[in-house]
């Protein structure tokens, strides 16, 4: 018997299970499987269960079109990504949008109590029959854009894989008074920086801001038995506004890091800000936390035996006098756990990196906080709700 010999619905269900560079050379021998091979609904099988892409409303494509122009070539995209190209890093994510693939940051703003905010970056969709990438930021947009994938390249010794999104038009230099910077700066500002560092975020990044380099976001996978599960956290950083960052456990060392998703000019992205140490778990009263004096003289003091480290232990809390804060106003008068922590303090461009005493403070399972006890200041944190699918 011949292969053609079959019925077209069970021909239809055998090139379902092609994979789509074979399938594409099926196309190529004869017009009665080419024809048989565009079936839609095997292309919206495959656009589901390799992209998960739900549906073609908003392209005016098929799904073919949609399969074998966008997302064979760009569909690796989708899903959250970091980038460390600069000190100021960030956290994107890549989603199906009304009809295209759209690449936006993620950044907080000053009340960590607030959602996301993001922006559009790039966006991919079908014209004229054929992918396009556009760039949405700066001027006349959107305008042309491309994407690099896989790019190679050893920096400090390390060799590093990224994917790069690049603006193909070409964004003048524009000083403090043009429209661009007005509106870049209304647009950083809900991050709560102070004005004059976000000038210098400005100076160091306006003439690569159109230009991408992007790696895969990979979160630690959740854990029972844990103090508190890993995942993204967003955090007050004083004068730097609020920032990103990854919580994970590191077995090793026993300690909990806190990563900087993004980062700023003194402690950039990709470095770690927070080691808590927790071998060196404490329980204090009301009356040691008031002044930061008796905290700093404070070793690892004495436990009750019923403690064992492996559970939470609800204490009394509050924020010593020196080190109020505007967020933290409003906080619950016990936390569940308390650890000495050292933190990352270092001088502009991560010069002399040292470490900072700190105590970490768990207060739920999704806020926590951390004492700088020789910076005078305390971060309060809350884990981030929104969802960002990684591989
Ligand atoms: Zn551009």
């Amino acid at each position: 018997m011949h292969l053609l010999d079959l019925p077209p619905e069970l021909l239809t269900t055998l090139l379902a299970y092609l994979p789509a560079r074979d399938l594409a050379r099926v196309c190529q021998t004869c017009i009665f499987l080419r024809d048989l091979a565009r079936t839609e609904s095997l292309w919206q099988q495959r656009c589901r269960k390799e992209y998960k892409l739900k549906t073609n409303k908003n392209w005016n494509a098929s799904y073919f079109e949609i399969y074998s122009k966008v997302l064979i070539k760009y569909g690796a995209l989708l899903g959250a990504w970091k980038t460390t190209m600069n000190c100021y890093g960030g956290l994107f994510n890549v989603t199906y949008c009304l009809g295209q693939i759209l690449v936006e940051e993620y950044f907080p703003t000053k009340c960590i109590f607030d959602s996301l905010k993001s922006i559009p970056w790039f966006s991919i969709s079908l014209e004229n029959g054929e992918a396009t990438v556009k760039c949405l930021q700066g001027f006349d947009v959107p305008h042309p854009g491309d994407v690099k994938f896989d790019q190679e390249e050893v920096k400090d010794g390390k060799h590093t894989v990224t994917t790069n999104l690049i603006c193909l038009s070409s964004h003048q230099e524009e000083n403090e008074d043009s429209e661009e910077f007005q509106r870049w700066i209304e647009q950083e500002k809900v991050r709560g920086t102070i004005q004059e560092l976000l000038e210098i975020k400005w100076q160091l990044t306006k003439e690569k801001k159109h230009q991408l380099q992007l790696s895969p976001l990979v979160l630690p996978p959740l854990t029972p038995d844990r103090i508190i599960q890993p995942g993204l956290f967003k955090g007050t950083y004083s004068a730097h506004g609020t920032e990103l960052l990854m919580l994970s456990y590191s077995d090793e060392t026993q300690e909990i890091h806190l990563t900087k998703i993004t980062g700023d000019p003194n402690v950039p992205a990709g470095e770690i800000s927070v080691y808590v140490d927790l071998r060196r778990p404490m329980i204090l009263n009301r009356e040691q936390q008031e002044s930061l004096q008796t905290l700093k003289d404070i070793d690892t003091p004495d436990l009750p035996p019923e403690f064992d480290g492996t559970r939470n232990f609800s204490q009394p809390f509050i924020v010593p006098r020196q080190c109020e804060m505007e967020d933290c106003r409003d906080l619950p008068t016990f936390c569940k756990a308390r650890y000495h922590s050292k933190g990352t303090i270092a001088a502009f461009g991560y010069q002399n990196p040292t470490f900072s005493n700190n105590h970490w403070i768990m207060i739920s399972e999704d806020v926590f906080g951390v004492l700088w006890l020789d910076l005078y200041s305390f971060s309060l944190f809350n884990r981030i709700k929104e969802e960002f699918k990684t591989s």
